[in-house]
């Protein structure tokens, strides 16, 4: 039996990642910063709760880290934890840059240092390439981040990328472009469409308030986004691969899917705020996912309007 390591196992990918390798029959632990305060409630929404050994680990203390690789002696690990909102990254600059930076260079060192075959997964984003102005985006494509949450995901990137040519250690980052969920909390924008959509039309809620609607995005379906993940290292070598559906939407069509669902016409309820502009955006995030598809023989099958209907339908989003 293969053991697996999850960090951030109370997040979104977390929870549907634990699910995934315990179906493939790995003993999975799942690490947070406080095991014995977090609720874990993602997992008891997929039922896994009590199958998951949960620790508390703090990235950015490399002795958390080494001891809990040391205990554990996992064959692959998974890096999810960190702070993962761009509009937050803003307020927590640092928070968020020590999370995944010195976060992800403690897992590497820790590998490094007990010379274990130890296999990484490392969470990295389609922030980071910026605005590509509509050319998909793919593993050539160069850097630009326009936020603090993107300067921190490519400085993980790279450290992996070192460690991997340096050390020769089995080290992955996958290039995620956005995935949704019901998982997904409501401080995330197309969460908070899908809740306002439900409530409006339950009506619980009257209006729902939005930043700049223009912005373009790749939106996949969270549980199949983490197919990709275990599949990077079931391979033969290391590498780093963009995960993305390949279509691009924009939001006021994310908005205008959801508030059909419900039966409600978007733009009788829907007004705009400035005051959730940000300061840097991206205008239109495409990807190109077919390295993927050549390699790892991952192709999304889900695109936003499905992603849409199923966050509405599905409470845990497994069928
Ligand atoms: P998530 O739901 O926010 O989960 C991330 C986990 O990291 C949290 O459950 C939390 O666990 C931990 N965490 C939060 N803030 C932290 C901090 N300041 N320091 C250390 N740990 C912290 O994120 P997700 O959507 O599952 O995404 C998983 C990873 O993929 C993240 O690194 C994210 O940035 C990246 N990613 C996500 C997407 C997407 O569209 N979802 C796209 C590209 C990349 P505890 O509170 O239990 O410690």
């Amino acid at each position: 039996m293969k053991t697996a390591l999850i960090s951030g196992v109370s997040g979104q990918d977390g929870a549907y990642l634990a699910d995934l390798l315990l179906k493939q029959g790995y003993s999975v632990y799942g690490t947070s910063r406080d095991a014995q305060m977090s609720s874990f409630s993602n997992l008891s929404r997929l039922g896994i709760r009590d199958k998951i050994k949960l620790k508390s680990m703090i990235l950015t203390d490399f002795r958390s880290v080494l001891q809990t690789l040391t205990k554990i002696q996992p064959d692959e690990v998974y890096n999810l934890a960190g702070q993962s909102s761009v509009g937050l990254s803003f307020e927590q600059p640092v928070e968020t840059l020590e999370s995944m930076a010195i976060g992800t260079l403690n897992l590497l060192e820790a590998i490094r240092f007990t010379g274990a075959k130890i296999k990484l997964y490392n969470a990295s984003s389609s922030e980071c390439f910026g605005d590509t102005k509509g050319i998909p985006a793919d593993e050539n494509t160069p850097f630009h981040p326009r936020s603090p949450y993107a300067v921190a995901k490519s400085t993980a990137f790279w450290e992996v990328a070192n460690y991997r040519e340096a050390y020769g250690l089995f080290a992955c980052s996958g290039i995620l472009f956005n995935h949704e969920s019901p998982l997904r909390p409501e401080r995330f924008v197309t969460q908070k469409i899908i809740k306002a959509a439900i409530d409006i039309a339950a009506g619980k809620q009257d209006k729902l308030y939005l930043g700049d609607i223009s912005i373009q995005r790749d939106w996949g379906w969270a549980p199949e986004y983490v197919e990709a993940m275990y599949l990077m290292l079931q391979q033969e070598e290391p590498d780093d691969y963009v995960i993305a559906t390949g279509e691009t939407y924009s939001l006021a069509e994310f908005v205008e899917s959801a508030f059909a669902c419900v039966g409600l016409n978007w733009q009788d309820y829907v007004e705009s705020d400035s005051n959730l502009l940000r300061l840097t955006d991206i205008a239109v995030g495409r990807g190109n996912p077919s390295k993927a598809e050549q390699k790892l023989g991952w192709k999304a099958q889900y695109k936003m309007p499905d992603v849409v209907r199923m966050m509405v339908v599905s409470p845990s989003g497994l069928q």
